[in-house]
């Protein structure tokens, strides 16, 4: 199953898509209301992404299973459909998004670096996430700018030292993310000794979308073929195979540390290939299953001009 954040066309709500089989979308929001209603539980109200349906629970496979096999059987289908839906970050407002630094050979060798021994872990600013199509901006003053096509776990439940072979249960589903980095500005931190933290976090800096693909359709994150396209061209492919701690780990050992909520991400790390965009090139980081998150890069001033 995938879900997808949206706006709906006419009165603008934000609310939630899931895909049926032939991949068309329907409104997931109005489709819980209704089944919940006639199955004679309480109305959960408007649910308003994803991240919403996470942390209330929503977003369970069997819940969701049959709520479709309802829809099915009521022949609600037509009624619930989404028509030109324009898709949001499905998360827009995690309490943390942590990244893994080198958790890929081939882009620790390519930085020039050690394999390491333990996860390198930094945080990105919730504020830097954007949407699928929404510009990435090339902030004035900044000197390069970077793409990374990373897995991006979400967190279903509150967790705290998991172990690692019960790791995955704590997942919701998983996404893509670009791990845009200005590279000169986290070059000269790391060479000061100071953390990388402002060079992940400028606004915008965090595309994740398109959708969220639940476990049901990953059961295994550790074999899927990730790729980035600049205007067309690969510059990154690889597998989450070729990851140095796999999720389950990632989880353990983040949550050894400090509490992971529901909608917390975790972006895994970026495979070698990195390099720099600028302002009119297109971003398309892919993840199989998931699929391609398309965002545009625009220089600063140029928005700052508005029309005319
Ligand atoms: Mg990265």
């Amino acid at each position: 199953m995938k879900v997808v954040g949206l706006e709906l066309v006419g009165d603008k709500r934000k609310a939630v898509g899931i895909y049926w089989g032939d991949g068309r979308l329907l409104d997931l929001s109005r489709a819980l209301r209704i089944f919940m209603m006639a199955k004679g539980r309480e109305d959960p109200g408007h649910v308003e992404s994803p991240q919403d349906a996470i942390s209330r629970g929503f977003l369970d496979i069997g819940l969701l299973s049959d709520l479709l096999s309802f829809v099915d059987a009521h022949r609600l289908y037509e009624d619930l459909l989404v028509r030109d839906p324009k898709l949001l970050a499905p998360i827009p407002y995690p309490s943390k998004v942590i990244a893994l630094g080198r958790n890929y050979a081939s882009h620790a060798k390519e930085m020039g670096h050690e394999i390491p021994k333990e996860p390198i872990i930094f945080q990105k600013a919730s504020s830097s996430i954007v949407g699928p199509e929404e510009p990435v901006i090339y902030h004035r003053g900044l000197t390069r700018i970077d793409h990374e096509v990373e897995l991006a776990v979400v967190i279903g439940k509150t967790c705290r030292h998991v172990m690692e072979d019960e790791a995955l249960s704590y997942v919701a589903g998983y996404t893509v993310l670009n791990d845009v980095t200005a590279r000169d500005m986290q070059a000269s931190d790391i060479e000061s000794k100071l953390p990388w933290f402002r060079s992940k976090s400028f606004d915008t800096f965090c595309p994740i979308g398109p959708c969220i693909t639940l476990p049901d359709e990953i059961p295994d994150p550790q074999s899927l073929d990730l790729s980035m396209m600049v205007n067309g061209e690969v510059r990154q492919k690889a597998n989450t195979s070729e990851m140095i701690f796999p999720v389950s780990s990632l989880i353990s050992y983040i949550s050894s540390i400090m509490t992971l909520y529901p909608g917390d991400i975790i972006a895994t790390g970026t495979p070698d290939g990195i390099g720099p965009v600028f302002p009119g090139d297109i971003m398309e980081a892919y993840v199989e299953r998931i699929g391609v998150l398309r965002n545009p890069v625009v220089e600063e001033d140029r928005l700052c001009k508005g029309p005319g």
